[in-house]
């Protein structure tokens, strides 16, 4: 099926896009003058991602602005201006600092979204120690995992997630020298080799000056979704804050004023870079959210707290579908102005279905852990040919590239050639390494691009469009195929909530394409089924790349941030090993 592109008035807007000249911002950007909007350290200390995050609007107009707004699983309801996140990101700074954490020793975080996360995420980057958020819903063995590997000094936890997960790993962590716990003193007051974290906040001074900061000092480690094989640590330093700003500014289009949720858990790299640094850094409110995926509540959370902007993921997109528009019509939407999403390919009908839902598109954007920030968007004032994952932000160079067997890369000028997403490196998100996996790393890169391991294409106007993690393609009969491709079709058909696609070996053809797929509710799997989707495909994308096979399953397996696990489909089709599946999202 085509999509119909989705036109963006030219004029007339209730708030001005910040980018409503894509070539032109394009041409004039630098990353020195956008370095410029940020403040730096006083008197030339550097640059700290907390001080643009935090103090720079303490100290001035935005001081009692609201930065952000905790809402409970329970109801309850936590405000923090930027003037008490100062306070308390400074106190926990200091505590830190009293364990005698010196710079670059990394702090883990184990908890669900509750402010203490955010509050020590940023009160670590102030002590200039590495802030290292995990997954809460991680089994022991990955929290150990990670924590070794990392080299965790400090780990932040609560007392229920200490007693089931870490008090029987602490004698396989020695390098673990301090352990802050989160709890009433009744719970903590039964737990050995720990210390009470509220208690040494409030004996912690709310001053603190952020020592002199190099924009290099290492930042942030962030493990990687886990979809393609093992995790991988990825390192990010200060400087990072400058990238996070500028995409704030033009794929998320903040504003003063506006209020933002992005529902994505710090666990992740987009609840770092974007549920907690880029838009404190434009000074706006985020909403956090404690509490899980659930339609209706998220629809009166976007009421009753007037968001403005939303970023979520495909994943939670498919779940809203799934239940329909209707309950969408019993809430008022309409401070909702943009609304964007990453994380995974955003099937076409997805990008209509929230025209259709919200009166917005969903604007897709693409970027990695490895990236610290969005590379690809769809901008607020730009067309949507839904099915792409839109431009490259400025002060990004993207290309579609073929590596050749001696290494070099020949960068593929043509548009709608298939080959493999490539950035010049140089914008300051980017990487810097994976924890002691320097081999891995260097990998990466070849001939002067970062090689981001997906493939894509480009059409004649500069729009990026997604085929397929390269590990994920499907070679059949000369064919290459993206799952991507084949699941989006199933989507349309009415039946389907869900799809994952792979490529199962076949003597004669290489690879035959195989889907499994979840139904809507209301919808039970048969024969008739099965052949009327197998029909479907066919007539939609032809023999060569309709699925050979389809399965039914209940559920297609996720990451717990909600990307399709297709590695795991296809060790569980042929009886091979899982692999890795500390990430795997349990049903
Ligand atoms: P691992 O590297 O451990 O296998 P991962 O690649 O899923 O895990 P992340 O860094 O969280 O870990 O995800 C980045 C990847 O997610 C991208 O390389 C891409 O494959 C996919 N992705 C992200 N956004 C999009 C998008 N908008 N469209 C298509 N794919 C996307
Ligand atoms: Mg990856």
């Amino acid at each position: 099926m085509i999509w119909k592109t989705i036109e963006k008035p030219k004029q007339g807007w209730a708030v001005v896009p910040n980018l409503l000249d894509y070539d032109q911002v394009r041409a004039e950007f630098s990353w020195q003058a956008a370095r410029r909007e940020l403040d730096g350290l006083p008197s030339g200390g550097g640059l700290n991602i907390a001080y643009e995050a935090v103090d720079r609007h303490a100290a001035g107009a935005l001081s009692e602005h609201l930065a952000l707004r905790w809402l409970g699983k329970r109801g309850e309801i936590r405000d923090f201006t930027y003037a008490d996140l100062r306070a308390l990101t400074d106190r926990f700074a200091n505590v830190l600092k009293r364990l005698g954490l010196d710079a670059g020793e990394r702090v883990f975080m184990l908890t669900g979204r509750i402010p203490e996360l955010y509050i020590s995420a940023l009160g670590t980057l102030k002590n200039r120690n590495v802030f290292c958020p995990l997954f809460s819903a991680f089994g022991p063995e990955p929290i150990r995992q990670r924590i070794s590997i990392g080299d965790g000094r400090v780990l932040v936890t609560t007392v229920t997630l200490y007693q089931r997960k870490i008090a029987e790993l602490r004698s396989a962590l020695p390098g673990l020298k301090h352990v802050l716990l989160i709890g009433t003193p009744d719970e903590l007051r039964a737990i050995p080799d720990t210390k009470d974290f509220h208690q040494l906040m409030e004996q912690a001074d709310n001053r603190f000056d952020i020592p002199p900061t190099d924009p290099e000092d290492l930042a942030l480690l962030h493990f990687t979704s886990g979809t393609t094989g093992k995790p991988k640590g990825a390192m990010h330093v200060h400087q990072a804050v400058v990238a996070h700003h500028m995409t704030g500014r033009y794929a998320l289009d903040f504003h003063p004023g506006d209020i933002f949720w992005c529902t994505a858990d710090p666990g992740w790299v987009t609840g770092t870079s974007y549920g907690i640094i880029a838009p404190l850094t434009h000074g706006i409110t985020s909403i956090i959210d404690e509490a899980e995926f659930d339609a209706e509540r998220w629809y009166g959370l976007l009421e009753q707290q007037k968001v403005t902007i939303w970023y979520t993921a495909p994943t939670a997109v498919r779940m809203m579908m799934k239940v329909g528009t209707e309950v969408i019509r019993k809430f008022d939407l309409s401070n909702l102005r943009f609304i964007a999403s990453v994380g995974e390919p955003l099937n076409p009908e997805a990008v209509v279905w929230g025209q259709e839902a919200f009166g917005l598109p969903i604007h897709d954007n693409w970027w990695q852990t490895e990236t610290g920030g969005i590379m690809i968007a769809n901008y607020a004032a730009m067309e949507i040919r839904p099915g792409s994952m839109g431009r490259p932000l400025p002060g990004i160079d993207a290309a579609i590239v073929r590596q050749r067997k001696d290494g070099t890369v020949e960068v593929v000028d043509a548009p709608e050639v298939e080959g493999e997403l490539a950035l010049r490196p140089g914008w300051p998100s980017m990487f810097r390494g994976y924890l002691n996996e320097d081999a891995r790393y260097r990998k990466c890169f070849a001939d002067g691009w970062y090689l981001t391991g997906d493939l894509a294409k480009r059409d004649r106007d500069g729009f990026y469009w997604f085929v397929g993690r390269i590990d994920d393609v499907i070679k059949s009969a000369g064919h290459l195929i993206g799952p991507f491709e084949v699941e989006s079709t199933l989507m349309e058909h009415r039946a389907v909530a869900e799809a994952g696609v792979i490529g199962k070996p076949d003597p004669t053809a290489g690879e035959v394409v195989k889907a499994f797929v979840a139904l809507k509710p209301g919808f039970a799997a048969s024969e008739d089924l099965r052949l009327d989707l197998l029909g479907f495909a066919r007539r939609r994308l032809g023999v060569a790349v309709a699925p050979r096979e389809i399965d039914f399953v209940a559920n297609v397996p996720k990451t717990r941030s909600g990307k399709i696990m297709r590695r795991l489909l296809k060790a569980r089709e042929l009886g091979l090993p899982e692999g890795d599946t500390s990430t795997l999202e349990s049903d």
